[in-house]
């Protein structure tokens, strides 16, 4: 099932790790100003048995941690200690978006939209170009752990492009409430890996700054039911309906500025002309309700408080596969 044989021993960053082995690396990425060096750590398990190599992520932006906090669960019970093949854990690999709580790299950039990088580009562009360098070659599968950014909930969902059939085959394993068709989007993380021929499987769950539970556990579950599938560790099935797939998608639309009110509970199917929400002013005058345009199914939810007219407020499915 690996793109390539099965190595005796892999280099990483310099280190040789051996079929059998466990290391932490750490991914010298930067000086700062304050002459502090930042350190990305890597966890590496090989089993001496053949297998793919597995890349779990975390923390892509650094403000979503329900990624962080599922790959650091599957470390804690060793859910990464292969049987077969290796798994690489990076559970913050933006680490000083995670100290700052932002999503973005020091320098401004948007880590997931500087790939593949280069040598004399700016710190984000640095670090991808290092990481495609050394990391991303050796890897066959990837599992990258996102949440929504700003006030946007996501229901735990995959994304891929539904005409890739591998990535798409890898979503129905992972077995997460939604796939949702995603184009690739330019300059990311998954498009490098895309080129490089790798199956990269995007994860969402929950929204930035806040811990989603039911989200987390969706995270771990879908990790154990790719690396059951891989034949890397063998877990007990867990019997569950088969993912609701979205061929198509569309954002709903504030029609007004105000208060917005969520009245429907994300991730369930709504009938047209269900009210989805209320939008008020704050002086008991003004009251729109929004309905659903449509039979749909809702899987984002923006909780602003506050809204303005053509904020997106529900991400719902327009067409289903
Ligand atoms: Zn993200």
């Amino acid at each position: 099932m690996s793109s390539e044989t099965y190595k005796d021993k892999i280099s990483i960053l310099g280190v040789e790790i051996q079929r059998g082995e466990s290391k932490v690396l750490d991914f010298d990425v930067a000086k700062l100003h304050t002459r502090n060096s930042i350190k990305v750590p890597i966890f590496i398990e090989r089993a001496k048995k053949d297998g793919p190599v597995v890349l779990l992520l975390g923390g892509v932006h650094g403000d979503e941690i329900n990624g962080v906090e599922i790959v650091r669960r599957i470390i804690r019970n060793k859910i990464n200690k292969p049987t077969r093949g290796t798994i690489i854990s990076i559970p913050v690999f933006n680490i000083f978006g995670f100290l700052n709580l932002s999503r973005k790299f020091p320098d401004g950039r948007d880590l997931n939209r500087v790939f593949p990088g280069s040598a004399k580009g700016s710190l984000a562009s640095q670090f991808a170009f290092q990481f495609k360098k050394d990391i991303a070659p050796h890897v066959d599968y990837v599992l990258d752990f996102h949440s929504g950014g700003g006030h946007r909930v996501n229901v735990a969902q995959t994304r891929c492009m539904l005409d890739d059939e591998k990535t798409l085959e890898l979503a129905k394993v992972f077995n997460a409430p939604f796939i949702v068709q995603s184009k690739t989007i330019s300059k990311s993380l998954r498009e490098t890996f895309k080129e490089l021929g790798k199956t990269a499987l995007l994860f969402e769950g929950g929204k930035s700054m806040l811990y989603d539970e039911k989200a987390i556990q969706y995270g771990v579950q879908g990790a154990r039911n790719v690396l059951r599938f891989l034949k890397m560790k063998s877990f007990k099935a867990l019997p569950r309906d088969p993912s609701i797939i979205i061929a198509k998608s569309k954002w709903l639309r504030a029609s007004h500025s105000g208060m917005f009110h969520v009245h429907i509970e994300n991730g369930t199917w709504v009938t047209k002309k269900t009210v989805m929400g209320v939008i008020t002013d704050p002086f008991g005058s003004f009251e729109r309700k929004v309905y659903a345009p449509f039979d749909c199914y809702v899987f984002c939810v923006n909780i602003a408080p506050i809204v303005n007219r053509g904020d997106a407020v529900f991400h719902v499915s327009l067409e289903l596969k």
